[in-house]
């Protein structure tokens, strides 16, 4: 095994880069106390230039079955149910959008309860996927549904080979009380552990987050992207241990960082459909030449429609290059085992 840290910090331009240095000296943060892109002054964002020196450098990270690289595949559960306005309105921006199957997609059902759905279409290809599901109490904050209520959903994705993961509320990044106790009565619904954690709109704080979730007993991160941009936030394309410059120290939890999610495309770069999957080839490509992990996210409510036809293509396209497409648990899982 290869000590990255140390290899890492013969280059203080990488160490720096890699340990998120300017996240701790500018105050820059956006209206959600996250640190935006547009404070960054990474303009590689796209490159992963950490991951890069690492493997030039000796660092052999290896896959099972001899994969070359991995797509760690991740549902953020916002919402489950939509209203008859709600309902309506989605249909007719699907419409809008040309899309049929959206249109009658969103007519015929409650469009969020797609599990099954989801699941099947990853099973075609060979691939499994994390969900994370908020543990709201009414009165939260974007509180849309009682998590006691899905005991049978949670159970049927276990069985089906994926993983179930806490989706931390808005305020959990900072509060430590918070994302233990939520951590536990997701653990209570569903009768056995949690390890997976994404916080709510990827709010983060770092280097507080990652100590507060490892406190809590999670065994890996997947929040660590930007919201407004697609890329490599801190130039690595492989799971890490964080390292905490206010201690010296690294943490004791893995960080698998989010590359991109896809309503980060639209919403936030507003950049067009087929400009969108030239980037996505770009960023697996990426990752592939370097042995990586990709980590995409696709919310329940973007498995529908147009951003379901792009989900499909980005399956078929990383299972015909026989990437390793699974959870976070069995990435983490995996890793740890490895002791990379
Ligand atoms: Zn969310």
């Amino acid at each position: 095994m290869i000590k990255t840290d140390e290899i890492l910090q013969k280059d203080q331009k990488l160490w720096d880069l890699f340990s998120a240095r300017e996240e701790y000296d500018t105050g820059t943060r956006d209206p959600y106390d996250r640190f935006p892109f547009s404070a960054s002054s990474n303009r590689n964002i796209c490159k992963p230039l950490v991951s890069k020196y690492l493997i030039e450098h000796g660092f052999t990270p290896e896959y099972p079955d001899n994969r070359s690289f991995a797509v760690c595949l991740t549902h953020d559960i916002d919402g489950l149910y939509t209203s008859f306005s709600l309902k309506t309105e989605y249909a007719l921006r699907n419409l809008m959008k040309g899309s049929l199957s959206g249109f009658t997609h969103y007519l015929k059902k409650s469009p969020l309860c797609n599990f099954k759905d989801i699941m099947s279409l990853e099973e075609k290809y060979g691939a499994t996927s994390s969900f994370y599901f908020m543990a709201e109490e009414a009165g939260e904050q974007d509180y849309a549904y009682r998590v006691d209520d899905l005991e049978p959903v949670l159970k049927e994705i276990v069985d089906r080979g994926c993983e179930v993961g806490l989706h931390g509320g808005h305020t959990s990044y900072l509060d430590p009380e918070e994302m233990t106790r939520k951590k536990k009565h997701l653990e209570k619904v569903l009768g056995r552990n949690i390890v997976g954690y994404r916080n709510h709109y990827l709010r983060f704080r770092v280097p507080d987050t990652w100590e507060y979730l490892r406190n809590a007993g999670f065994l890996y991160d997947t929040t660590f992207g930007y919201p407004d941009q697609v890329g490599f936030r801190n130039g690595m394309c492989h799971p890490f241990r964080p390292f905490n410059r206010t201690t010296g120290k690294p943490v004791d939890i893995l960080e698998i960082p989010l590359t991109f999610m896809v309503s980060t495309f639209d919403g936030y770069m507003k950049i067009n459909p087929s400009k969108a999957w030239e980037m996505t080839k770009y960023l697996i490509d990426t990752v592939q030449q370097y042995h990586g992990v990709a980590t995409v996210l696709w919310h329940n409510n973007d498995v529908i429609g147009n951003h379901r036809k792009f989900y499909e293509k980005l399956l078929n396209y990383c299972a015909k290059k026989d990437a390793w497409l699974t959870s976070g648990q069995e990435i983490a899982t995996w890793w740890n085992q490895k002791g990379f």
